[in-house]
């Protein structure tokens, strides 16, 4: 498992003990924190350190696609691995990164012709608002006062401090508001915000415009996750606001980012979700499941519009002055192509349907539970959100984990996933089968059971 000629292999106490007393783990509470060891994966399943298996119910943290230790990717990665490990992009290259380049170009939206390599999606977010600021500054015809954004309320587009400036969510972003720049926020276009989907498109529509109206000549760019916002609880936009903001930012000048770091690469049944509304942002930032899941590769995308406003002689000083050491990494990049083939090879979008509308009927039985207030799906993302009344949709405080406690459950069933607050979420790996999904949902049926036990009905 661990073994390498100079390094002595840690005991199973070693472990436990130093990955509760040395590795500080991402949005945990150390002082609360149970070791969840995994050691092996395969297909949508992985292996703890106990030998016991777990179905991947969260892809890993959203990025899984095809699977753990899928052979094409595998294989992909080594025979990278004989040519070079990694060169850097600032001003050289590497064919594995230039193919991969090319054909994102190809997949994407037209005109995004252009893509700028980072290593994870926070910094495909900070690159786009970078670019965005730095064009209006430099275009032929300049518009210095067009310095401001555009983002949502509930907005997520990671944890570095220019992406947590544009992030909306509450509980997380808090802390830190001393150290952000200010935007300009729109209320969260939850489909569940007027008497039905169209009232809520027009209402969410209305105060875009509004905003956009009255301010466009000092907004740079707005910046939105298409279809879904993941991290604020799997909130899901009316159908047709995507295509609606589109519109709004092409009449009002402001340029569109759109974050498809979580909902990009299959997860909402297209390869990017703008796909869904036949939207071509500015903009297209991309991470977790590019390389499948495997290797921190982020990009952004984009027009040949603002590659333009960034030529010139050296001394014009207009180049982007922005780069990270792994951007492009060749590895990375195997493991994104292999990843774009597989979904050739596996037909894995055409294979999506039938297990979206397994996952529709599964949520539907959840949908009865005098505890769960909403379920809700785009592709295969889906969420089940618990309230305490569900009359009044008065939610549990959020102290009392909920959501926490279905995953517990799950976990002693053997399906792993994470909670948002009071939402259980399910976005396994695309290529789930029947089964899985079937154990997965009955694991969180379960779970909601167990979770809510102490409040009979
Ligand atoms: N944007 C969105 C929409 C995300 O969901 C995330 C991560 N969950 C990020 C950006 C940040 O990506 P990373 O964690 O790779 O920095």
């Amino acid at each position: 498992m661990l073994p390498t000629d100079a390094t002595p292999v840690p005991s199973r106490e070693e472990l436990l003990r130093w990955d509760r007393e040395i590795v500080w783990h991402a949005f945990t509470q150390m002082a609360g924190y149970e070791p969840l060891i995994f050691t092996g994966g395969q297909g949508c399943m992985l292996t703890d350190l106990n030998g016991r298996q777990y179905l991947d119910g969260v892809s890993s943290l959203w990025c899984n696609v095809h699977g753990h230790r899928h052979p094409r990717i595998d294989a992909a990665i080594r025979r990278q691995l004989d040519q070079v490990a990694h060169v850097t992009s600032l001003g050289a290259s590497n064919p594995t990164t230039i193919a991969l380049a090319k054909r994102l170009t190809e997949l994407a939206p037209s005109p995004l012709s252009h893509v700028f390599f980072s290593s994870d999606g926070s910094s495909a977010v900070e690159v786009a608002l970078k670019m965005a600021f730095q064009y209006w500054q430099q275009r032929q015809d300049p518009r210095p006062s067009k310095t401001k954004y555009v983002a949502l309320g509930g907005a997520y587009h990671g944890d570095t401090l220019g992406s947590v400036s544009v992030g909306g969510v509450e509980r997380f972003h808090e802390m830190f508001r001393p150290l952000l720049f200010d935007v300009l926020r729109l209320p969260e276009p939850d489909r569940r915000r007027g008497a039905n989907e169209e009232a809520a498109l027009q209402i969410c529509l209305a105060e875009a415009e509004q905003m956009l109206a009255e301010r466009h000549d000092e907004i740079a760019a707005l910046v939105i996750e298409p279809l879904v916002q993941c991290a604020a609880g799997m909130v899901m936009h009316p159908r047709g606001y995507l295509r609606g903001m589109r519109e709004l930012t092409q009449r009002y000048d402001v340029l569109l980012i759109a974050d498809e770091v979580a909902v990009g690469m299959g997860r909402t049944g297209t390869l990017f979700a703008c796909q869904q509304e036949q939207v071509a942002p500015d903009f297209l930032c991309l991470g977790k499941g590019l390389t499948g899941g495997y290797l921190p590769v982020a990009a952004t995308l984009t027009t040949d519009t603002v590659w333009q406003a960034f030529l010139g002689e050296y001394a014009e000083s207009k180049t982007f002055f922005h780069g990270h050491t792994y951007g492009g990494n060749p590895l990375g990049c195997a493991a994104a192509l292999a990843t774009l083939d597989v979904f050739d090879e596996e037909q894995t979008l055409a294979r999506m349907p039938d297990k979206i509308e397994q996952l529709e009927r599964r949520l539907a039985d959840m949908a009865e539970h005098p505890h769960v207030g909403d379920v809700r799906q785009r592709g295969l993302i889906g969420a089940v959100e618990l309230v305490k009344d569900r009359r009044t949709g008065e939610p549990f405080p959020w102290q009392e984990q909920r959501g926490a406690r279905v995953c517990d459950f799950a976990r002693s069933q053997g399906v792993w996933i994470r909670p948002l607050g009071n939402v259980v979420v399910m976005m396994p790996p695309l290529c789930i089968s029947a089964d899985q999904i079937d154990r997965l949902t009955a694991a969180v049926a379960g779970g909601i059971d167990a979770a809510t036990a102490d409040l009979g009905v």
